[in-house]
């Protein structure tokens, strides 16, 4: 049998060093064994299933008996579920009667499908939030919300309370999104893989052979913002700005995006936006190609992410990692990822962001110091293994009746 390298906890030790590591794994030494079940509704596409991927290996490398469950869904039941997301994130909603009774039957339908002997349940995002109704609790269950929960839409959030105030305890990417809600919290802000295909480092020659398959010319400097096509990821604020900041400079935009099987407005949002191109815009759908969304970030010149709203941008932190120069939305988690004028710049209009790309289009100085500073963030507060020890120090709080100690 072929055996393939799952990236360990020691393949860290040259980047966060060997007492971090070592403290890492005493701590995870004491869960051997532990039967984790992870709850989410797509498997790939968005940050949950990129982060969840990474995260169930390391665990399962440290003796952790991982699981990753992904529920399933008639696509009424997304179109109901992103309304939600949007309604989480601060846009208005109609919930009808009918939605909720298909929310709620589907999720009935998944926990028949799904028997849990575990000692840890984590639900990820608000699709699969009901889960918790259909079983005997025999486990401290978490409720773990990606979304920027800085402005929820009022009636959404007492619908959804009915099953968040069940869980033992909530995690969320920022302080500021705490909600009335009885569960403890904790905050938690998620972290990249270091290691795997989207953030490893690539040839030179790699990456000119994704952008030549693709078709995307490398004569001028690439400004590239990568998503979901989401209005949250402002991807029409993004042809804005470039359009102003070419009135002053020569620059080629890419905007890739990908479509998540949980999020069935990508499809209209992408079309709407083939209007804008030009032989200086490309829009791009080949964004599950993840040696692509690699080669485009590491050879960006500036790297954009400028949501509205964001939990925490997965995307800001890959590309700082890669030594990018990263302008985003001074929004939720983009703000605990960027020091504004320090290891990136963050944005709050159109004209901002396009300030900022001609600043740093123009001084290739200034980007290579923003980069260097950005990598160092990164590697700091961003990679997988502070994640995965922040969840075992959570694992460790908690007593046997499933209250978490301070
Ligand atoms: N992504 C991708 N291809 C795309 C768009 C996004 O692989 O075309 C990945 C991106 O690299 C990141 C994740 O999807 O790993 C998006 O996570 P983020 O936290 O930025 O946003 P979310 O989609 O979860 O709101």
């Amino acid at each position: 049998m072929t055996q393939y390298h799952v990236t360990q906890l020691e393949d860290y030790e040259p980047l966060i060093g060997r007492e971090n590591v070592e403290r890492i794994r005493e701590k995870a030494r004491r869960f051997k064994g532990l039967r984790v079940a992870n709850f989410n509704s797509t498997y790939y596409g968005g940050g949950v299933a990129e982060m969840l991927s990474s995260l169930t290996l390391l665990w399962n490398s440290l003796g952790l008996r991982t699981e990753w469950r992904v529920i399933q869904g008639t696509p009424d039941f997304f179109s109901i579920t992103k309304k939600m997301h949007n309604a989480l994130q601060g846009a208005e909603i109609d919930l009808s009667s009918i939605k909720q009774e298909i929310f709620e039957r589907v999720i009935y339908e998944n926990s028949l499908r799904n028997f849990l002997e575990h000692d840890f349940v984590i639900v990820h995002d608000p699709q699969p939030l009901p889960l918790i109704e259909h079983y005997e609790k025999k486990c401290p269950w978490i409720w773990r919300c990606h979304l920027d929960l800085s402005r929820p839409d009022a009636g959404t959030w007492k619908y959804l309370r009915l099953w968040i105030d069940t869980y033992d305890a909530v995690i969320l990417s920022c302080k500021e999104f705490v909600q009335e809600m009885k569960p403890p919290h904790r905050v938690i802000m998620p972290a990249i893989n270091p290691f795997n295909i989207k953030n490893r480092e690539l040839s030179d020659k790699e990456i000119d052979e994704r952008l030549a398959h693709y078709e995307i010319p490398t004569d001028l400097p690439l400004v590239v913002q990568i998503s979901r096509f989401d209005p949250w990821k402002d991807p029409k604020g993004v042809v804005e700005a470039f359009k102003l900041a070419s009135e002053e400079v020569d620059a080629r935009l890419v905007l890739l995006g990908n479509f998540a099987t949980d999020d069935p407005e990508g499809e209209e949002i992408f079309n709407s936006l083939c209007a804008c191109r030009d032989d200086r815009i490309l829009i791009l759908t080949s964004g599950d190609d993840t040696a692509l969304v690699n080669a485009l970030q590491t050879r960006a010149a500036v790297v954009l992410q400028k949501s509205l709203r964001e939990g925490f941008g997965l995307t800001v932190a890959e590309a700082m990692w890669k030594s990018r120069a990263v302008i985003g939305g001074n929004v939720g988690g983009i703000r605990y990822q960027i020091e504004d004028g320090v290891d990136g710049f963050l944005v709050s209009s159109n004209e901002q962001a396009a300030e900022r790309i001609v600043r740093l289009l123009k001084d290739e100085k200034l980007r290579e110091e923003i980069g260097r500073k950005a990598r160092e963030t990164v590697r700091k507060k961003f990679l997988l293994t502070r994640y995965a020890e922040e969840y075992l120090d959570l694992f460790d709080a908690f007593d046997k009746n499933f209250n978490l100690r301070e």
